[in-house]
Protein backbone atom coordinates (compact mmCIF):
# COMPACT_ATOMS: atom_id res chain seq x y z
CA UNK A 1 0.00 0.00 0.00
CA UNK A 2 1.75 3.34 -1.27
CA UNK A 3 1.46 6.66 1.46
CA UNK A 4 -1.61 8.05 -0.77
CA UNK A 5 -4.01 5.01 -0.81
CA UNK A 6 -2.98 4.83 3.01
CA UNK A 7 -3.81 8.30 3.51
CA UNK A 8 -6.97 8.08 1.36
CA UNK A 9 -7.69 4.86 3.74
CA UNK A 10 -7.47 6.82 6.96
CA UNK A 11 -9.99 9.75 5.61
CA UNK A 12 -12.18 6.88 4.60
CA UNK A 13 -12.25 5.61 8.19
CA UNK A 14 -12.60 8.71 9.90
CA UNK A 15 -15.52 9.57 7.77
CA UNK A 16 -16.78 6.05 8.52
CA UNK A 17 -16.57 6.47 12.29
CA UNK A 18 -17.56 10.18 11.90
CA UNK A 19 -21.01 9.07 10.11
CA UNK A 20 -22.22 5.67 11.18
CA UNK A 21 -21.30 6.20 14.80
CA UNK A 22 -24.57 8.59 15.33
CA UNK A 23 -24.41 10.99 18.19
CA UNK A 24 -21.60 8.98 19.86
CA UNK A 25 -18.66 10.81 17.35
CA UNK A 26 -20.32 13.56 16.85
CA UNK A 27 -17.79 15.70 18.78
CA UNK A 28 -16.61 17.01 15.59
CA UNK A 29 -12.53 16.93 14.65
CA UNK A 30 -11.05 18.57 11.94
CA UNK A 31 -7.67 17.17 12.29
CA UNK A 32 -6.87 13.03 11.11
CA UNK A 33 -3.97 11.28 11.19
CA UNK A 34 -2.02 9.57 8.79
CA UNK A 35 -0.93 5.99 9.29
CA UNK A 36 2.48 7.66 10.25
CA UNK A 37 0.59 10.18 12.74
CA UNK A 38 1.31 13.26 10.77
CA UNK A 39 -1.88 15.71 11.24
CA UNK A 40 -3.48 15.73 7.40
CA UNK A 41 -6.44 18.58 7.03
CA UNK A 42 -9.66 17.34 6.70
CA UNK A 43 -12.80 19.33 5.64
CA UNK A 44 -16.07 18.87 7.35
CA UNK A 45 -17.82 17.80 4.21
CA UNK A 46 -15.27 15.00 3.93
CA UNK A 47 -15.91 14.13 8.11
CA UNK A 48 -20.03 14.41 7.65
CA UNK A 49 -21.27 13.96 4.15
CA UNK A 50 -18.97 11.46 2.39
CA UNK A 51 -22.19 10.03 0.60
CA UNK A 52 -22.79 13.83 -0.34
CA UNK A 53 -24.41 13.88 -4.12
CA UNK A 54 -25.53 9.86 -3.58
CA UNK A 55 -28.78 8.54 -4.08
CA UNK A 56 -30.07 5.53 -2.14
CA UNK A 57 -32.87 3.78 -2.59
CA UNK A 58 -33.52 1.59 0.71
CA UNK A 59 -36.05 -1.09 0.26
CA UNK A 60 -37.30 -2.69 3.44
CA UNK A 61 -38.52 -6.28 1.91
CA UNK A 62 -41.90 -7.91 2.22
CA UNK A 63 -44.53 -5.67 3.99
CA UNK A 64 -48.41 -5.12 4.69
CA UNK A 65 -50.38 -8.50 3.78
CA UNK A 66 -46.60 -10.03 2.91
CA UNK A 67 -44.83 -10.64 6.29
CA UNK A 68 -42.14 -12.54 5.09
CA UNK A 69 -40.47 -15.49 7.39
CA UNK A 70 -41.43 -15.54 10.58
CA UNK A 71 -39.33 -17.13 13.95
CA UNK A 72 -40.58 -19.57 16.41
CA UNK A 73 -41.78 -16.51 19.13
CA UNK A 74 -44.28 -14.95 16.23
CA UNK A 75 -41.64 -11.82 15.50
CA UNK A 76 -41.87 -11.02 11.80
CA UNK A 77 -39.20 -10.61 9.55
CA UNK A 78 -41.31 -7.61 7.34
CA UNK A 79 -40.83 -5.45 11.34
CA UNK A 80 -37.50 -6.31 11.39
CA UNK A 81 -36.38 -5.49 7.55
CA UNK A 82 -38.60 -1.97 8.28
CA UNK A 83 -36.73 -1.35 12.35
CA UNK A 84 -33.23 -2.07 10.33
CA UNK A 85 -34.30 -0.06 7.30
CA UNK A 86 -34.89 3.08 9.33
CA UNK A 87 -31.83 2.58 11.12
CA UNK A 88 -29.57 1.94 7.59
CA UNK A 89 -31.87 5.25 5.87
CA UNK A 90 -31.47 7.53 9.11
CA UNK A 91 -27.51 6.66 8.89
CA UNK A 92 -27.04 6.86 5.17
CA UNK A 93 -28.96 10.86 5.55
CA UNK A 94 -26.89 11.82 8.17
CA UNK A 95 -23.49 10.72 5.84
CA UNK A 96 -25.09 12.87 3.20
CA UNK A 97 -26.85 10.43 0.63
CA UNK A 98 -30.63 11.48 -0.31
CA UNK A 99 -32.38 8.23 0.44
CA UNK A 100 -35.45 7.05 -0.85
CA UNK A 101 -37.54 4.16 1.14
CA UNK A 102 -39.18 1.67 -0.84
CA UNK A 103 -41.66 1.62 2.30
CA UNK A 104 -41.65 3.25 5.37
CA UNK A 105 -44.32 1.66 7.02
CA UNK A 106 -45.66 -1.42 7.30
CA UNK A 107 -47.63 -1.61 3.32
CA UNK A 108 -47.48 -4.08 0.68
CA UNK A 109 -45.49 -2.80 -2.47
CA UNK A 110 -44.83 -5.09 -5.61
CA UNK A 111 -41.37 -6.49 -6.58
CA UNK A 112 -41.85 -4.59 -10.17
CA UNK A 113 -42.82 -1.26 -8.49
CA UNK A 114 -39.79 -1.75 -5.82
CA UNK A 115 -37.37 -2.00 -9.04
CA UNK A 116 -38.67 0.40 -10.69
CA UNK A 117 -37.87 3.21 -8.16
CA UNK A 118 -34.01 2.37 -8.68
CA UNK A 119 -34.68 3.61 -12.54
CA UNK A 120 -36.70 6.13 -11.34
CA UNK A 121 -34.24 8.07 -8.75
CA UNK A 122 -31.25 6.94 -10.93
CA UNK A 123 -29.56 5.57 -7.89
CA UNK A 124 -26.16 4.59 -6.82
CA UNK A 125 -27.03 1.82 -4.88
CA UNK A 126 -30.51 0.35 -3.90
CA UNK A 127 -30.10 -2.31 -0.88
CA UNK A 128 -32.65 -4.60 -0.31
CA UNK A 129 -33.04 -6.00 3.55
CA UNK A 130 -34.12 -9.39 4.40
CA UNK A 131 -34.28 -11.71 6.96
CA UNK A 132 -33.95 -15.55 6.42
CA UNK A 133 -35.83 -18.61 6.70
CA UNK A 134 -34.58 -22.13 6.38
CA UNK A 135 -35.57 -25.77 7.16
CA UNK A 136 -32.34 -26.38 8.50
CA UNK A 137 -32.03 -24.22 12.27
CA UNK A 138 -28.75 -24.86 12.27
CA UNK A 139 -28.27 -22.57 8.77
CA UNK A 140 -26.91 -18.75 10.46
CA UNK A 141 -25.31 -15.64 9.46
CA UNK A 142 -26.02 -12.61 7.06
CA UNK A 143 -25.57 -12.98 3.32
CA UNK A 144 -25.03 -10.25 0.85
CA UNK A 145 -26.72 -11.10 -2.89
CA UNK A 146 -25.78 -9.47 -6.04
CA UNK A 147 -27.82 -10.02 -9.42
CA UNK A 148 -26.66 -12.77 -11.59
CA UNK A 149 -24.31 -11.30 -14.23
CA UNK A 150 -24.44 -8.19 -11.87
CA UNK A 151 -23.04 -4.82 -13.03
CA UNK A 152 -19.29 -4.42 -12.07
CA UNK A 153 -20.26 -1.47 -9.37
CA UNK A 154 -22.77 -4.07 -7.82
CA UNK A 155 -20.12 -6.50 -7.15
CA UNK A 156 -17.53 -3.88 -5.93
CA UNK A 157 -20.38 -2.82 -3.65
CA UNK A 158 -20.79 -6.21 -2.68
CA UNK A 159 -17.25 -6.72 -1.85
CA UNK A 160 -17.29 -3.28 0.59
CA UNK A 161 -20.41 -4.07 2.58
CA UNK A 162 -19.40 -7.95 3.42
CA UNK A 163 -15.45 -6.42 4.08
CA UNK A 164 -17.86 -4.25 6.93
CA UNK A 165 -19.88 -7.01 8.16
CA UNK A 166 -16.78 -9.28 8.44
CA UNK A 167 -14.77 -6.38 10.15
CA UNK A 168 -17.54 -5.78 12.96
CA UNK A 169 -17.36 -9.48 13.78
CA UNK A 170 -20.87 -10.30 11.89
CA UNK A 171 -20.99 -14.32 10.95
CA UNK A 172 -21.66 -14.24 7.41
CA UNK A 173 -22.09 -16.67 4.18
CA UNK A 174 -20.14 -14.48 1.85
CA UNK A 175 -21.15 -12.57 -1.27
CA UNK A 176 -23.82 -15.00 -3.83
CA UNK A 177 -25.71 -14.16 -6.67
CA UNK A 178 -29.33 -14.54 -7.08
CA UNK A 179 -31.70 -14.02 -9.46
CA UNK A 180 -34.29 -12.33 -7.15
CA UNK A 181 -36.46 -9.43 -8.98
CA UNK A 182 -35.39 -6.48 -6.72
CA UNK A 183 -31.95 -6.72 -7.67
CA UNK A 184 -32.36 -7.63 -11.51
CA UNK A 185 -35.94 -6.10 -12.50
CA UNK A 186 -33.87 -2.48 -13.45
CA UNK A 187 -30.44 -1.36 -14.33
CA UNK A 188 -29.04 0.04 -11.22
CA UNK A 189 -26.54 -1.07 -8.81
CA UNK A 190 -27.97 -3.26 -5.93
CA UNK A 191 -27.44 -5.86 -3.38
CA UNK A 192 -29.96 -7.21 -1.23
CA UNK A 193 -28.74 -8.29 2.57
CA UNK A 194 -30.37 -11.10 4.32
CA UNK A 195 -29.13 -10.23 8.23
CA UNK A 196 -30.11 -13.66 9.66
CA UNK A 197 -32.37 -16.22 10.34
CA UNK A 198 -35.58 -16.30 11.74
CA UNK A 199 -35.16 -20.23 12.30
CA UNK A 200 -31.69 -19.94 13.59
CA UNK A 201 -31.90 -19.78 17.67
CA UNK A 202 -28.90 -17.11 17.74
CA UNK A 203 -29.93 -15.38 15.03
CA UNK A 204 -33.25 -14.95 15.68
CA UNK A 205 -32.15 -13.60 19.33
CA UNK A 206 -30.21 -10.95 18.02
CA UNK A 207 -32.87 -9.87 15.26
CA UNK A 208 -35.18 -8.80 18.24
CA UNK A 209 -31.86 -7.51 19.98
CA UNK A 210 -32.04 -3.31 19.40
CA UNK A 211 -28.42 -3.43 19.74
CA UNK A 212 -27.46 -5.88 17.42
CA UNK A 213 -29.70 -3.94 14.73
CA UNK A 214 -28.39 -1.14 16.12
CA UNK A 215 -24.46 -2.35 14.99
CA UNK A 216 -25.66 -4.31 12.23
CA UNK A 217 -27.28 -0.85 10.56
CA UNK A 218 -23.41 0.67 11.24
CA UNK A 219 -21.70 -2.17 9.50
CA UNK A 220 -23.73 -1.68 6.19
CA UNK A 221 -23.29 2.26 6.28
CA UNK A 222 -19.44 1.57 6.78
CA UNK A 223 -20.00 -0.74 3.76
CA UNK A 224 -21.96 1.58 1.52
CA UNK A 225 -20.17 4.46 2.37
CA UNK A 226 -16.72 2.62 1.85
CA UNK A 227 -18.29 1.03 -1.54
CA UNK A 228 -19.40 4.37 -3.09
CA UNK A 229 -16.34 6.60 -2.11
CA UNK A 230 -13.55 4.47 -3.82
ZN1 LIG B 1 -37.33 -11.69 2.86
Amino acid sequence: MNTSTSRILSLALVASLAACAGPRLHDRTQTAFSPRGAPVSVTHEQIDQPLRGKCIVVDPGHGGKDPGASAVDGSREKDYNLTIARLVAQQLREAGATVVMTRSSDKFISLDDRAEMADRHRCDLFISIHADAASNPSARGATVYHARGALAASNHCGEELLGALHQAGFAHRGLREAGFRVLMGHSRPSLLLECGFLTNTSDAANLSNPDWRARISDAVCSGVIAALQS
